[in-house]
């Protein structure tokens, strides 16, 4: 049963071989059994899980339909869940219950959904290894002994190991892609302000955006279908229609213009990746598509522009946490300064400090021109590179990552090491565009992954090509020895 995909699993139910009841109810022994490996999970939700459950079944026994109607997901522990445990992997929050959903969460629930946990992440969404959560590294089912990337490497691994068959996730700079990339699965970052950030705890808020983690794009495109859409209480949400992306994941890719990005294949690429890369565009080309070769020549100066523009916007957003109003405070302050100081020295891990003491050294008065405003104007030529790509082709394809996954603990003493691992996917976040990372084969038995970007609004182009490309090759079912 727990093999199953979420398209798998609406066809289950609907022709009734089996309840969401008893579905849960595997995937919540699985859980317990498996768990203890992998680390991926924050807080299991079992009370809330049959609640939901038996709903969605008395929901479809009153004729009621619906792809996501008992689907079992879980969410990534940044998206607010009313009553439960919210930590974002910090013991700044670890007391924390959110007094109300998240939008995505208040939207997948009215869906059907079946909430079976809280995933581990990375602490307040920062890094690339999910190293950094307070609840501990949480590791890749793969191989046990290396990372699943970050910061979604809790719903990547869970979903990885066959422990559920969908997870929400969120990508300020490829945390979406990235952990889709280590662990097998087809991963999804939409167009900024496609999916509400309402409730979604902010690290970057000009970077942030919610999106799907499964193992098809089939599966990708049912999650999105109930997490997109205008939402009033999101200033940055925007307000288009939200495509039908299950029936238009059939398009033909006749005449499909990809554009291959020169500057993604030099020095720093695994060529072992490379070569894959390559495959992957053959496989593409006989199903009608054509390559062009292009330029994104700013690339090289994306990762110093985010790596000074996020860390700038977590020290504002991180501000909250000061220990008066929510979250951890220290043992008997003396006075104020010191509840400040104590309440957010103990809370924030040393990854989590690095970066507000960078963005407020990046934003304070004589530094703000030199670095905050220059990485803006970065962004914009980013932004500007991928708009005149985009005037010649339809989509962007190239490889998600530089390595495969590496060891735990690797990159732990040299953070800027693990900064570099994000080259290829940080360009989307700045200049707020779509993309999707799928399998695309193996490295010494650890997953490689395949992105494609798109113009604004194109999900559907994405999940169409990715559907393709699917349907014609099986990297994305292969599942990992001993789950
Ligand atoms: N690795 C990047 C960072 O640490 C991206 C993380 C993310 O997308 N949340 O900032």
């Amino acid at each position: 049963m727990h093999q199953m995909t979420l398209a798998e699993i609406a066809r289950g139910l609907a022709d009734k071989k089996f309840s969401s009841e008893e579905l849960t109810k595997v995937l919540l022994a699985r859980i317990t059994q498996l768990d203890p490996q992998l680390n991926s999970f924050i807080s299991l939700t079992e009370e809330l899980a049959l609640e939901q459950a038996k709903a969605a079944d008395a929901r479809r026994a009153n004729g009621e339909s619906g792809a996501l109607l008992g689907a079992p997901i879980a969410h990534k522990d940044l998206f607010c869940t009313q009553g439960i445990r919210t930590s974002c992997g910090s013991k700044m929050l670890d007391n924390f219950k959110a007094p109300y959903d998240a939008t995505v969460v208040s939207k997948l629930a009215a869906a059907g959904t079946v909430t079976l946990g809280k995933t581990n992440m990375d602490e307040f969404a920062m890094g690339s290894a999910n190293e950094s959560s307070w609840y501990g590294a949480v590791k890749n089912p793969w191989n046990l002994e290396h990372v699943p990337g970050g910061s979604s490497g809790g719903s990547a691994a869970a979903v990885a190991a066959r422990l559920l068959p969908a997870a929400t996730a969120t990508d300020t700079g490829g945390s979406i892609r990235q952990p889709a990339a280590f662990t097998n699965l087809t991963g999804l970052k939409p167009t900024y302000g496609r999916v509400s950030r309402w409730g979604m705890i902010a690290y970057a808020s000009s970077l942030d955006q919610g999106g799907p983690l499964a193992r098809t794009a089939e599966d990708c495109a049912i999650l999105l279908q109930g997490m997109a859409g205008f939402d009033p209480n999101d200033s940055t949400s925007i307000d288009e229609p939200v495509p039908d992306y299950a029936a238009g994941l059939n398009g033909s890719l006749q005449g499909l213009r990809i554009g291959v990005p020169k500057e993604y294949f030099g020095a720093g690429l695994d060529p072992r990746i490379a070569d894959l890369i390559q495959n992957s565009i053959k496989e593409l080309q006989k199903l009608g598509a054509v390559i062009k070769e292009i330029s994104l020549p700013n690339m090289q100066h994306a990762i110093p522009a985010y790596y000074v523009i996020a860390p700038a916007e977590a020290s504002s957003n991180l501000s909250r946490f000061d220990g008066v109003r929510f979250g951890h405070r220290c043992e008997d302050p003396k006075n104020l300064e010191d509840l400040y100081k104590r309440s957010r020295g103990e809370g924030f891990g040393a990854e989590v400090q690095r970066r507000i003491m960078v963005g407020a050294y990046a934003l304070s008065a004589g530094y703000y021109d030199a670095y905050y405003l220059k990485a803006q104007k970065i962004r914009r030529l980013v932004k500007n590179d991928f708009m005149a790509a985009f005037n010649e082709v339809d989509i962007i394809l190239g490889p998600t990552t530089p390595n495969p996954a590496w060891k735990l603990g690797a990159k732990n003493s040299d953070p800027v090491a693990a900064y570099l691992e994000d080259v290829y996917t940080i360009t989307a976040n700045l200049a707020g565009l779509p993309g999707l990372s799928m399998p695309a084969g193996f490295v010494d038995g650890l997953p490689v992954g395949v992105q494609l970007l798109a113009p604004y609004f194109q999900e559907g182009r994405l999940l169409n090509v990715a559907h393709q490309y699917q349907l014609n090759t099986d990297w994305h079912t292969r599942t990992p020895t001993g789950f």
